[in-house]
């Protein structure tokens, strides 16, 4: 098969369509397309998306929607031949994360260091811009022959043997759909599964600053009683900034001038960087939890964003929605091993299951640490800012948190679970 971008109907069925070639619904994209490309009968899979983002040009200034990658994220951006696409000189290795509340002072015994030298390895992720992982993963797609549709989902009808899609460029027919259409998923909409959600009240402010310090290859988040606010280094030298407040707090400071809101950047940092100074505008998104009640239907899947949008403190998103691609392209290629369906109950309810039981605790951690360290002054609030200080003196837990911030904990897809050099080739 050869690379095409399409806008013309498709008159072949499809094995398996993605609808959203974000991120995730990419590289899941190129996972099926590079595990089944050298089988007897290679799967055909297809990634239908509006808003294909043109490529940056490598001396491009760095975007300011970045996310932190782990290992686990890595090594199946690797598998599917994106990691090797995204230059080195735009991404940063972090070897550190500092973590305190603001009721220590920033470079005290009390504030949490997870150092990635402490677990034997090089360092804990990479800082990457969101564009490059997207667009490195549907580049890796095309060149394993997949094919990207240009155009959005309107209408999706589920049949016994297949699911019939009308999009804006056309109607395709798949005997598994794949949504990965982000939290306002229209595949999750229109074949009616139901999701918790609920607003954190906060808006995550996002830019670029260059400090007067250097940021010394480490993610430095400070809790404030109104929220976190993070400093994530760039391969540029400058940092990313991640401000999480309450809805109420943030509009002054979207609205104030520059050199005020540097102002307030250095002293709600605690000068733990010195002088701030923007170099991009100011991004705002507004935080929302969800958790889609079922992850799978009759031959639909959902994964990332479309199923489950946690609360950016962790840098978790993108990461469990990799996880949620691998584990669904494993199931997935196992049945077509044995010349099963895709799209075959056995296989949605295991993935349903093991993804399931994975995101749910993450999930309930991450609002905890949104709860109780980043907001309160009860006694849980209390409790949980002495337990930094504690987590930093015990060397098992401290153990643990890098292993989770590796992503490297859980019942992980084999993808994620070996280095490139160790791995066999993928299934075929
Ligand atoms: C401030 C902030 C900081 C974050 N930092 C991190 C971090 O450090 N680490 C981390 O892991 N995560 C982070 N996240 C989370 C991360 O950005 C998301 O989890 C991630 O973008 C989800 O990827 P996705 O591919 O599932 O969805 P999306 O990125 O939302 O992509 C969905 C895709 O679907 C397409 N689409 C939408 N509707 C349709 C339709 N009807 N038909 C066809 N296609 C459609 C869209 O065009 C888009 O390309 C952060 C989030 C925020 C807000």
């Amino acid at each position: 098969m050869t690379a095409v971008t399409s806008s013309a109907a498709s008159s072949e069925p499809l094995d398996v369509l993605i609808v959203g070639g974000g991120p995730v619904g990419a590289s899941a994209a190129a996972l099926l397309q590079v595990a089944s490309k050298d089988a007897r009968r290679p799967l055909r899979v297809a990634v239908l998306e509006p808003n294909r983002p043109a490529a940056a040009a490598p001396d491009a200034p760095l975007d300011a929607r970045v996310s932190a990658v782990s290992r686990a994220s890595e090594r199946i951006l690797t598998a599917i031949g994106a990691w090797p696409l995204i230059p080195t000189s735009r991404t940063q290795p972090y070897e550190r994360m500092r973590v305190w509340h603001e009721s220590v002072p920033p470079r005290s015994a009390d504030v949490l260091e997870f150092d990635a030298a402490y677990a034997g390895e090089p360092n804990l992720g990479y800082i990457v811009e969101n564009r490059l992982v997207q667009t490195a993963a549907l580049q890796a797609f095309e060149s394993a022959g997949g094919r990207i549709i240009s155009g959005g989902l309107s209408r999706l009808r589920v049949r016994d043997h297949d699911v019939e899609l009308e999009t804006s460029a056309g109607v395709f027919t798949c005997r598994l759909v794949v949504g990965a259409d982000g939290a306002r998923s229209a595949v999750r909409e229109s074949i009616g599964l139901s999701a918790e959600t609920s607003s954190y009240h906060q808006i995550a402010i996002v830019a670029n600053v260059r400090t007067e310090l250097p940021h010394e290859r480490t993610a430095w988040q400070r809790f404030l009683r109104t929220g976190t606010l993070a400093f994530l280094p760039l391969a540029d030298g400058c940092s990313s900034i991640v401000w999480s407040i309450d809805d109420a707090a943030a509009a002054p400071l979207l609205g104030m001038s520059q050199t005020a809101f540097e102002e307030e950047l250095l002293s709600r940092s605690d000068g733990v960087l010195g002088a701030v100074k923007l170099r991009t505008e100011r991004l705002s998104f507004p935080l929302r939890k969800l958790t889609a009640h079922r992850f799978t239907a009759h031959r639909c899947a959902l994964i990332g964003d479309a199923a489950h949008v946690v609360h950016p403190l962790a840098g978790q998103g993108v990461n469990l929605g990799l996880l949620d691609a691998a584990a669904l392209c494993e199931l997935v290629c196992a049945a077509s091993r044995l010349r099963e369906d895709p799209g075959a109950q056995s296989v949605l309810r295991r993935y349903e299951r093991w993804r399931k039981s994975e995101i749910e605790p993450i999930a309930l951690a991450i609002d905890g640490f949104n709860r109780y360290l980043a907001h309160g002054a009860g006694p849980l609030s209390r409790l949980a800012q002495r337990g930094l200080a504690l987590v930093n003196r015990t060397d098992e837990v401290k153990r643990f948190f890098i292993t989770r911030a590796l992503g490297l904990d859980g019942e992980l897809p084999k993808l994620a679970r070996q280095p490139p050099s160790a791995r066999p080739q993928p299934p075929t």
